[in-house]
């Protein structure tokens, strides 16, 4: 089971969690103020997954107004 990053959005603690792959995209529980409200960072094993679709949208629009 990996470790998930939270970070939590009212007091801004960092923390793992080890989670299911279900899970992972559930509020968690922050340990410090208890809010319900920390979001998932980027798991610890894979940190280089990021841009993909982003880029591709780019590339999209940049086609396109080449050719009008
Ligand atoms: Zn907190």
């Amino acid at each position: 089971m990996p470790f998930y990053d939270y970070t939590c959005t009212k007091c801004h603690t960092k923390f793992e969690l080890m989670r299911t792959m279900s899970q992972r995209d559930d509020p968690a529980a922050c340990p410090e103020c208890g809010a319900k409200k920390a979001k998932r960072g980027l798991p610890s094993f894979s940190t280089s997954v990021r841009g993909g679709s982003g880029s591709g949208g780019g590339a999209c629009r940049n086609a396109g107004s080449g050719f009008s």
